[in-house]
């Protein structure tokens, strides 16, 4: 547990000219990101997930009636006793969505279910554990107050106020809020389209068979599982060989039809480094070097209308960079107003070992102790083609570009994945 994790030390990576912070990257990305301008009439079901585009009023009062929130007795509260027990006659039963509409007189009261409306004259009920049952006579104490047990009507919503603002992604809350509206249809957000392509020589897909000096395409996968769970509409476009002309031609195909665009790979300084150059023949480079790790050679710029993101190849560096950078974009592009990513404080077991200069992201995982705090350690070696490990864990451990080695014991940052 204690044993630090082994770090190759990285040339270059700090004073270097034209690197940007972290932070400074993603205030570029934020301003550069607008939200698409389409947007879809849907049935709430088919809208789980997707953004509105429109605010929302509520039409109705919710509850709309003054009902029971107990199954007991509703009661005029001025017949409640003050002192000692009182006897009184059931003179009928109120069923949700069946009133009883006898207003109760003297000694008198009705029993009522959980949802029924209070009856006229009725403010309050006894639930029905608190009372003794005398044939169709109940007996009840002291204690009781006015309006006990009871909901007003419209003391959840009331009509006309504001009931979901534009920009909320909507959750199975939302549903069920817009459903006791009555409210069976909504205008969303259309959902961005993505276009990504893999670049490298090496690459095969799955169903090619794998020559000797080939490797599988994993990024195109991944990127996969990554932009169906934001909702987004997807337009894979394969592997594209490291050639000039190839991704240029892929790139300006992608931006055609896409509001945001996702290679893998080529945005090193290699020999085969295409992307950057297609770029900028294509469209604007805005900045392609981040003080972070894994993932520090990282494109951002313009395609035509498109935003672009030219992620490195490695497998874990594609995983990082795309939740630090394109998430937070393609949030923007669905609409979503709010929504920050959940950070937690957490007890690291073990030395990490980093120098001050760039953000670190360590693969962790995070487990609460005997006492209930949140402890973490990291998944042990961390080169960025590790897939494996990522699967391991359940979180990143987030270094700041200040922070020197982390010591056992002390706290850390932590960004735990979705469930
Ligand atoms: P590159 O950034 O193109 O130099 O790639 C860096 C490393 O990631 C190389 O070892 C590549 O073979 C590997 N790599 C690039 N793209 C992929 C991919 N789509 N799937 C798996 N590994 C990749
Ligand atoms: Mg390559």
């Amino acid at each position: 547990m204690s044993t630090p994790i082994k770090q190759t030390s990285c040339c270059a990576d700090t004073f270097e000219p034209g690197i940007l912070p972290l932070q400074e990257a993603l205030d570029r990305i934020l301003d550069a990101a607008r939200p698409v301008t389409g947007f879809e009439h849907l049935a709430i079901r088919a809208a789980l997930g997707r953004v509105l585009y429109t605010n929302i009023i509520a039409l109705t009062d919710v509850p709309p009636h003054t009902n029971s929130a107990m199954d007991g007795y509703a009661f005029s509260s001025d017949q409640f006793p003050e002192q000692g027990a009182q006897e009184f006659s059931v003179i009928g039963t109120a069923y949700a969505g069946q009133p009883f509409t006898r207003q109760p007189g003297k000694n008198e009261c009705i029993r009522i279910m959980t949802g029924a409306a209070i009856p006229p004259g009725a403010d309050s009920v006894v639930m029905q554990e608190q009372v003794e049952t005398l044939g169709d006579r109940i007996k009840i104490g002291e204690g009781h107050r006015r309006g006990q047990n009871v909901r007003l009507a419209g003391e959840d919503i009331t009509a006309g106020e504001a009931l979901l603002k534009r920009g909320t992604r909507l959750r199975a809350a939302e549903l069920g809020l817009l459903a006791s509206q009555g409210i069976a249809e909504v205008c969303v957000y259309r959902r961005p389209r993505v276009a990504f392509f893999s670049t490298g020589n090496e690459l095969c897909s799955l169903g090619e068979t794998r020559g000797d000096n080939a490797i599988y395409d994993s990024n195109r996968y991944t990127l996969f599982g990554m932009l169906s769970e934001l909702g987004m509409e997807l337009i894979d476009m394969g592997v594209v060989k490291d050639r000039r002309d190839a991704i240029t031609e892929a790139l300006q195909c992608a931006a055609n039809d896409a509001d945001l665009v996702i290679t893998t790979g080529g945005v090193s300084v290699g020999e085969a480094d295409y992307v950057k150059e297609a770029l900028q023949s294509s469209g604007k480079i805005d900045f392609w070097k981040v003080a972070i790790k894994p993932g520090r050679p990282l494109v951002f710029g313009q395609l035509a209308d498109a935003l672009f993101f030219g992620l490195p190849g490695n497998p874990v560096a594609v995983m990082v960079t795309f939740e630090q950078f394109v998430k937070p974009a393609l949030k923007r592009l669905t609409g979503e107003t709010d929504g920050v990513p959940l950070r937690l404080q957490a007890r690291c077991l073990m030395t990490i070992r980093k120098r001050p200069g760039r953000t670190e992201f360590v693969r962790g995982i995070l487990e609460r102790d005997n006492c209930g705090y949140w402890t973490v350690r990291s998944t042990g070696a961390q080169g960025s083609g590790i897939l494996s490990s990522m699967s391991r864990a359940n979180c990143l451990i987030v270094l700041p570009e200040s922070s020197g080695s982390v010591e056992i014991g002390e706290d850390v940052e932590v960004e735990p994945f979705s469930p």
